[in-house]
């Protein structure tokens, strides 16, 4: 996908503040952080988003995500662990990716924009 920017990321064709790499994995800091700690974790290979991802690769990303999750000192204290799928879940990047939210009580309400009874 050559216009992708996560691949041009993985391809070092764009910089990033990479936390964790390995050969099928990356971790960086989002540019837009929404959390004291907001990282970002890509297989290299490109998938659209969660719903195309092989089980291989989710297998491979776990370890990985624990990994990250050490590194930057938040494996204790909790974290949160978000994918957006498509129109609906908000995905900007089309280029499966984890956000990685830590380093501060982060907030659950409700995410929706419109009142979901309207559509009832
Ligand atoms: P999503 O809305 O789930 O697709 O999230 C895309 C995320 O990518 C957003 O949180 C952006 O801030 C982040 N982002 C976009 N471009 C870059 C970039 N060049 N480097 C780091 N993060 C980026």
């Amino acid at each position: 996908m050559a216009e992708c920017i996560f691949c041009k990321i993985v391809r070092k064709e764009l910089p990033s503040n990479i936390v964790l790499e390995n050969e099928q994995f990356l971790a960086f800091h989002d540019i837009n952080p929404k959390a004291p700690v907001h990282i970002l974790i890509i297989p290299k290979e490109h998938f659209d988003s969660f719903q195309e991802v092989t089980p291989s690769t989710m297998e491979g990303i776990t370890p990985f995500i624990q990994e990250v999750a050490k590194v930057l000192g938040v494996d204790s204290s909790g974290y949160r662990l978000i994918t957006n799928i498509g129109e609906n879940g908000g995905q900007e990047v089309k280029h499966l990716h984890f956000h990685l939210l830590g380093g501060a009580k982060l907030k659950w309400e409700h995410l929706a924009d419109s009142n979901p009874k309207a559509n009832l």
